[in-house]
């Protein structure tokens, strides 16, 4: 079947779906927390590399502070103490003094003097301040090491410098990677990179290198940190080592979940479906006692599935599942149906109620009034009263709509009942929004009767109402003669229940109709019963 497999395929499609989902996004979440992780990591060795920086900058100038005691000395004069100090300070390649703008003497060269320029092997850079720094590819004496020269220039052409090693960076650099796999790159005053690490590793992979840059608030100094992206791939494996397990778990239970709820949905469409067309549904109707008339007056049409191994299935059941699925409307019409057939043979006087039960799919479906104008034509004949029994529930949506159908059809002779009455919610607005003729109080109320003298305050308020608002009441549920005679003497007129008669099949019924239909309850078998019952 065509439109089977069609759904199930579809089935198939939702359950794979819900199996993959999970993973996706798990996916999703733990490469999202992998970058995060990384990115911290990143943020976390470029500042602790900037400390380190602005700590050699820091010494420098205090070295240079320290170096200024000797302006206006002369280079063969503190030759000594300039050898001195450079030696004995970490971090310094040279310290050395300007004279007319050129080194007059250093701890490195002694006072042999050069220009600026040959030590730095650059230009000095153009700064237009008294102090600089600057980051160089390396010096005169140590060519191929990178370096930082710190400089301090006074008036007349002197000055003093210091130029640190760029080793000791490279070498803290070396330190933070430790397990990474990073490529460093910092800059004074953009000037030459100091690195480490391998330029290539931003360009292996499928992936995007993480890069991060930051600059230091004291000095002109920046950094930039390039992770590999195996840094991203190796901390994502970490994290889905964890989060994975747990979604896969997650995506089998929900595979599971849907596969059985898509089971139980296509298969009691199916089954709803086939039930109809194999005529395993049969109208079952329960008498109604008219304490007015002492007979019975109508009955209610109640929906009953056997399957063919001669098991029944509960109406509450099957007829929660119709909602569900979306084949109430269809199993109704299919009621109204076997009802049309059933109530030919019947032998009843013109005004007999004929009471069938509405679901709320039902009510709001566009078709409702033609359904029921349609049924109405088909057993025009019998000149039924036919009574629609709506729940609370059915009236909740679309009241507005619903309120003008029910006129409609209340306009076409029919009447209206509100089932299982104190059971829903807001019973009372609905009783001023919508037009009731009748109000059948829910078995509930019925079942706390305890005494013919004793008081059921709600039960009794409910009756109260009902006249109150000229409205007839149904007792449904009644089981004792305890239970009939206490609603008879409160003037309740309807009474439905096994005490009376339980709910039989067509033939059943019929026979029962000609049987017992005119038969009046007798008051005294009831007060009777109630003797027995009160002892
Ligand atoms: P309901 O409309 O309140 O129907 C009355 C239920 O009470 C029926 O149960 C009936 O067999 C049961 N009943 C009658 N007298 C007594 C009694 O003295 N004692 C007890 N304990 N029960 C009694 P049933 O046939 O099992 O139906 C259950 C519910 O299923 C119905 O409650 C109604 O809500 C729904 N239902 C049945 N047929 C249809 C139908 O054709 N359409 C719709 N929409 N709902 C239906
Ligand atoms: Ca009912
Ligand atoms: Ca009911």
């Amino acid at each position: 079947m065509p439109l089977l497999k069609r759904k199930r395929d579809y089935a198939r499609l939702v359950i794979i779906i819900s199996g993959v989902l999970p993973l996706i996004i798990g996916i999703f979440f733990t490469a999202l927390d992998a970058r995060h992780t990384v990115r911290q990591q990143q943020v976390s060795a470029a500042n602790t590399l900037l400390s380190q920086a602005e700590r050699m900058s820091d010494s420098a100038w205090n070295m240079i502070t320290e170096l200024r005691q000797f302006q206006h000395q002369s280079c063969s004069q503190i030759e000594n103490q300039l050898q001195r100090i450079g030696s004995l300070n970490p971090y310094f390649r040279a310290v050395g003094k300007m004279e007319e703008n050129r080194i007059a003497c250093s701890s490195a060269y002694g006072t042999k003097p050069g220009s600026l320029s040959d030590m730095i092997m650059r230009d000095a850079p153009v700064t237009g301040k008294a102090w600089w720094s600057l980051s160089i590819a390396g010096t005169a004496g140590v060519p191929d090491r990178p370096a930082v020269i710190f400089m301090r220039d006074l008036p007349d052409g002197e000055g003093f410098w210091a130029v640190i090693d760029g080793q000791y960076l490279i070498d803290f650099m070396r330190a933070i990677s430790s397990t990474h796999l990073y490529h460093f790159s910092m800059e004074f005053n953009n000037g030459a990179p100091i690195s480490f690490g391998d330029p290539q590793i931003a360009l292996s992979g499928w992936f995007q290198p993480l890069i991060y840059q930051a600059s230091s608030s004291r000095y002109p100094l920046s950094v930039t940190l390039i992770a590999s992206p195996s840094e991203l791939i190796s901390a994502w494996r970490q994290v889905m080592l964890i989060i994975m397990p747990v979604a896969i778990i997650f995506s089998i239970l929900l595979m599971m979940l849907m596969a059985n709820w898509l089971q139980r949905r296509i298969s009691w469409r199916d089954e709803i479906r086939r039930a109809i067309a194999s005529g395993q549904f049969r109208a079952h109707y329960q008498p109604v006692y008219d304490n007015r008339q002492q007979r019975c007056s109508g009955a209610e049409a109640l929906l009953r599935w056997t399957t063919p191994d001669g098991n029944g299935i509960r109406p509450d059941i099957f007829i929660g599942a119709a909602e569900a699925e979306g084949m109430i409307v269809p199993l109704t019409r299919h009621l109204l149906d076997l009802i049309a057939e059933d109530v030919q043979a019947w032998q009843v006087e013109p005004g007999f109620h004929l009471a069938i039960n509405v679901a709320a799919d039902h009510l709001q479906h566009p078709d409702f009034v033609d359904d029921m104008l349609h049924f109405a034509d088909r057993v025009k004949d019998k000149q039924f009263l036919i009574t629609l029994e709506l729940t609370e529930r059915s009236l909740i949506k679309d009241g507005v709509e619903v309120a003008r159908k029910l006129e409609q059809l209340r306009g076409c002779g029919m009447k209206v009942a509100i089932d299982d009455f104190g059971t829903g919610h807001c019973s009372l607005s609905y009783l001023q929004t919508f037009t009731m003729d009748y109000l059948k109080i829910d078995r509930g109320f019925i079942n706390a009767i305890e005494s013919l003298e004793g008081r059921t305050p709600v039960l009794d308020a409910i009756i109260q109402l009902s006249h109150e608002l000229e409205l007839e009441v149904l007792g449904e549920g009644v089981e004792s003669a305890l239970q009939f005679s206490y609603l008879q003497r409160r003037g309740v007129v309807f009474i439905q229940g096994y005490y009376y008669a339980r709910p039989m099949d067509n033939a059943a019924l019929i026979t029962w109709l000609a049987r017992q239909g005119e038969q009046p309850v007798k008051a005294n078998h009831a007060s009777e019963t109630h003797q027995t019952v009160s002892l």
